[in-house]
Formats: C-alpha cells, structure tokens, sequence
C-alpha cells in the first residue's frame, strides 16, 4: 500500500526543527505531495540560518523514506534571502537554493567568487535553451547528446524541464531511478546516456507546483547527487523561456556554454535574442544557434519549401555575433521518430537527418574544447560564413 499524506505528516512529526519544533509546527514545509509511494516537498527557511537545517532536512529525508508504503523521497531545502539582508553570508549546502533575482528579471553579473564548483567526474556541462516552448529544443537536445556520444565520448543528459520533463518519453526510458547507498541516485540509461529527469520520479499527470527556489533545489539534486559516473559532456535540457527559474539556473549550474534553439520566425527569433542575453549576462558562452524547423522537406517528392522564412537564426546568429551551429529541418520522420522515443540519430544513424545533428554536435564539440575552455571566461566569437 502505497502511502498516505497524513503517514508522511505522522513521520516528520518525529523530526525536531533547529529549535526543537516539531517539523509540521515549523511552517517552513511546502505543501507535501505523495503519489503512489513518491514523496516531495520543500523546507523553505532564511538563508542565514540554512546550515542549521541541513541535518533537519537530512533527518526528514530518512524518515520519510523509512514510512512504510514510501518508495522515494525528494526534499528540497530552498533559502530565501530575508529583508534587509545583502552583505556577505557563507555559502549555503551544495543543495540548498542560493538566493536569487527575484521578479525583476535583472540578473547580476556573476562574480567571479561565484561560480560554482563542477560536478566531479563530468568535464563539461552545456545546456540546450530556447527562448519559448515548442520550437523543438528538448528533440534538438536528445539528438546533439546522440551526435556526441557518436563522436566517442560519454555524454549525460539532464532533464531540468521539470515543469514539462520530456526525456523519459523521447528516449523511451521507462522505470524508476535506483537508489544508491540510500541517499544517491543512479541515472537511467538509454541509447548510451545516462539520464535524469524528474519525469523518472512523478508520474506525468501529477500536476506539480513549483515554487522559484524549489526548482533550483530539484535541480541541484539531480545534478549533484546523482551517481553521474566519468562523463565527457552533460547536456543540460533547460526549461524553455528566459524567465526567473532559467536565469537562476543559467547563474547557478557550472555552464561551460549554451546552445540555443530556435525557429526562423521572427516572434521566435526574438525570444531567441532575449535567450542569447540572458547567457550572456551571467557570463556563460554562447556556444551558438541552431535553427530547427528550417524548411519543409516533402517526404515523398524530397522538394525543399522554406514555409517559415528560413534562414532567419543565421541572419540573427551573425548580428549577435554567436556562431551559427546549423540547421534542422521541418521533417515528420523527426516528428514521428522523436516523440516515439526513437531519436534519428540512434535508430537512423545512416539517415540524412543523423548527420545534421551529427555535424552540429562536431561544431559544439569544437566550440567546447576550444572558445570555452575557461568556463565563465567571455565567449569566443566565431563567425561563419
Ligand atoms: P520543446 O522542447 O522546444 O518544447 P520539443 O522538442 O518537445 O520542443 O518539440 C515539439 C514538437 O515538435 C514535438 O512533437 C517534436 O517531435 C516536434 N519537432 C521537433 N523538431 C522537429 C523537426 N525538426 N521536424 C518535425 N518535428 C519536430
């Protein structure tokens, strides 16, 4: 019998707060979500006092997973930055959410104390963004991790759409993660990556609200308490927009660069641009543009119809002085073949479409080793012809 609210409660009424409060009489606990065995909730405190409830959250963790009928127990602990507060403070636990911009879109420049320290055994962590949903960013995503991992090396990918997780379904992964020592998890596995999500954890109808500081905890805990083994490249699956949550982080993941997505229609190419400065603001390379949707290829006369303008993100990649990566076009077998959870490059590897995604992973490969070599060093410019 999977378990209830009310047993999970009864659990963390035994964890005592920092001040020996039981943790439900706390008020710094989320609204607590369980579906068929899963738990997760947030701890929101100050973050001036956050060290003081890391143990709580560690101890809440453990109890909730020891309730019978719990499976798996994902507890953020968030930090909010309380009025009045500015100066210096020592750095919060690894998983706590860092403070971060609120509300006015305004990033701050990150500092170089700042960055954040790697994830040990991964080499280079990029993400894949695009300024709006839809333009194909998570399919463009899965195919660049498969056009890496075509190149000989170890690639991961990193579902952070956690409002609308995909991966699960575009690889064809299905299961639940394994957990590791109790308190690790190990990623799952398809096509030769190693992947998380946390479509791995909810199921897909659970309708999840996520507070701004909650996501970055979600995140920091797929990211740094995963079992991630030697990784050449992790590719990081952004949530589409250029919001709060994608700044956050934009800001706070270890990026050695962005890829954006985007399509050739102008609205898009706006958001794009909004894309493009965003990373640059926070200081992380620009690795380049892909256009998806390019053109239309017929699939039985093979004919080629720029139905959206094509050529557009070229144009845009050149103005911002980003390199253009390539493009992709509007073919169903890309449509078909991604959402069936069959991604072109691994089950088409032959196929035309392969080697685009092939040659725009050689491009970004080529960008990582070379422009972006020093993390949140100014990007390289390169432009093509
Ligand atoms: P996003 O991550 O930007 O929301 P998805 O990758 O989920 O976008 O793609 C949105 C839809 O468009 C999916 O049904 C996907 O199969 C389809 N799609 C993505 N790229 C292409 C393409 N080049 N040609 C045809 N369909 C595509």
């Amino acid at each position: 019998m999977a378990a209830t609210k009310e047993q999970v409660l009864a659990s963390l009424a035994k964890v005592p707060g920092p001040d020996g409060t039981p943790l439900p009489n706390t008020g710094a606990l989320s609204d607590i979500i369980v579906t068929d065995g899963k738990v997760f909730f947030s701890i929101s405190v100050d973050a001036a006092v956050v060290k003081n409830w890391e143990p709580v959250r560690k101890q809440a963790e453990d109890a909730v997973r020891a309730t019978p009928g719990v499976v798996s127990a994902m507890i953020a602990l968030t930090a909010e930055r309380s009025a009045g507060q500015g100066g210096a403070k020592p750095p919060p636990p690894a998983h706590a959410a860092r403070p971060h911009a609120h509300g006015t879109g305004q990033a701050h420049a990150h500092p170089a104390d700042k960055v954040q320290p790697g994830v040990p055994g991964v080499d280079a962590i990029i993400a894949v963004a695009s300024g709006k949903g839809g333009v194909g960013k998570s399919t463009t995503a899965v195919n660049l991790a498969l056009g890496l991992r075509d190149l000989g090396l170890k690639v991961g990918v990193l579902d952070a759409d956690i409002y609308g997780p995909s991966l699960p379904k575009l690889l064809a992964i299905k299961g639940r993660p394994e957990t590791l020592g109790g308190t690790r998890l190990k990623p799952m596995e398809g096509y030769g990556l190693k992947v998380m999500s946390i479509g791995f954890l909810i199921e897909e109808e659970t309708p999840m609200i996520w507070r701004g500081p909650m996501v970055m905890s979600a995140l920091t805990q797929m990211l740094r308490e995963v079992e991630w083994g030697k990784l050449d490249v992790m590719v990081v699956d952004m949530p589409p927009g250029t919001g709060d949550a994608q700044l956050t982080i934009a800001q706070q993941v270890p990026l050695k660069g962005a890829v954006i997505v985007s399509t050739p229609q102008d609205l898009a190419l706006i958001d794009a641009r909004r894309g493009v400065a965003m990373f640059k603001r926070v200081n992380v390379p620009v690795l380049g543009v892909v256009e998806n949707m390019s053109y239309f290829l017929c699939p039985s006369c093979g004919s080629r119809t720029d139905i959206f303008g094509h050529g557009g993100a070229r144009t845009e990649a050149t103005r911002l002085g980003v390199p253009f990566l390539g493009e992709i076009p509007l073919h169903m077998d890309i449509r078909e073949k991604s959402d069936a959870g069959l991604p072109v490059v691994a089950t088409e590897p032959d196929g035309a479409h392969a080697k685009i995604y092939r040659d725009i992973a050689a491009k970004v490969l080529e960008q990582i080793k070379g422009g972006a070599s020093s993390g949140r060093s100014a990007p390289k410019i390169v432009i093509e012809a």
